[in-house]
């Protein structure tokens, strides 16, 4: 059964634990089909995208997650960016080779995870933390017990399903103010954690639900749709560029004739002739005069 990717919220009844579970696997494909990565990075990609899916649906607020690896082994860089919306995006960046069946760390080298909360109104958060947990899920739970966050597990699929590459997961939080009941967390934990792949890539939440916690009385909310979307704009590329000294600009447009501004995320070029850099400079004047 094709069934799109979709964010789904879910509370236990009798537990004071809520749940989400989201499933990927379009948005996945989408991010991976402009690129050649090998199958470790397409894996450690799906593991991120998964992960920042489940981390934006904890916001109280509207702004975006950026999950970002980096160091200096042959992954130099990854990263997803998504919104409260549901909106992803990602990209990864290699500079040596990476061997079939490479571990997080062997990909990473000596690096670290970070995580970056940008509220649409309001301050940035960053939290960073070690590469020590052996997956991208084990770090991420580190950092919710480093920041002294509510005790949150997140359980994170990867693999092919149906010859194409799927991702999907779930995410336990103890419900704020009443984390006293480790118990019922732990043992919701245990049933979270034998989800199947299969199970998650194939089956409607609601079915998922029941065979993990058909003794729980379990409330599933309304999905929300997830989507691989680009917020890269011309109009960004262009502040962007006046964000340079003009040396710099000109620099570049003398140098090739046009600037070419690529979006690693989705694969989108913006041109600028000399003429566009002389109206966008024309128009960025005439706004600081107001
Ligand atoms: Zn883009």
């Amino acid at each position: 059964m094709a069934h799109h990717d979709q964010l789904h919220r879910y509370l236990f009844e009798n537990h004071a634990v809520r749940g989400e579970l989201a499933t990927v696997s379009d948005t996945f494909q989408h991010m991976l089909a402009n690129y050649d990565y090998p199958t470790p990075v397409q894996r450690l990609l799906g593991e991120m995208l998964v992960a920042t899916s489940l981390l934006t649906a904890t916001l109280k607020f509207s702004g975006d997650i950026t999950v970002q690896l980096q160091g200096d082994g042959p992954l130099k860089l990854a990263v997803i960016n998504g919104n409260h919306q549901q909106k992803m995006r990602g990209v990864a960046r290699l500079q040596g080779e990476i061997a079939e069946g490479s571990t997080l760390r062997e990909m990473v080298g000596n690096g670290y995870l970070v995580i970056t909360i940008t509220p649409t109104e309001g301050e940035r958060y960053q939290g960073v933390v070690g590469l020590d947990g052996e997956d991208v899920a084990a770090c991420l739970e580190n950092y919710f017990l480093q920041s002294e966050q509510l005790p949150t597990r997140l359980f994170i699929r990867t693999g092919k399903h149906e010859n194409k590459m799927s991702a999907a997961g779930m995410l336990l939080q103890v419900l704020p103010a009443q984390s006293g009941n480790r118990d019922d967390f732990e043992h919701l934990s245990q049933l979270t954690d034998t989800v199947k792949s299969e199970e998650l890539f194939s089956l409607p939440a609601n079915d998922v639900l029941y065979r993990l916690y058909h003794q729980e009385n379990v409330t599933l909310y309304e999905p929300q749709p997830i989507t691989f979307s680009c917020q890269c704009s011309r109009e960004r590329c262009a502040d962007a560029l006046m964000a340079l000294p003009e040396t710099e600009v000109d620099d570049m447009l003398a140098q090739d004739g046009e600037i070419d501004m690529h979006c690693d995320y989705c694969g989108s070029h913006y041109i600028f002739s000399a003429a566009d850099i002389q109206n966008i400079r024309h128009a960025s004047a005439g706004n600081t005069l107001h």
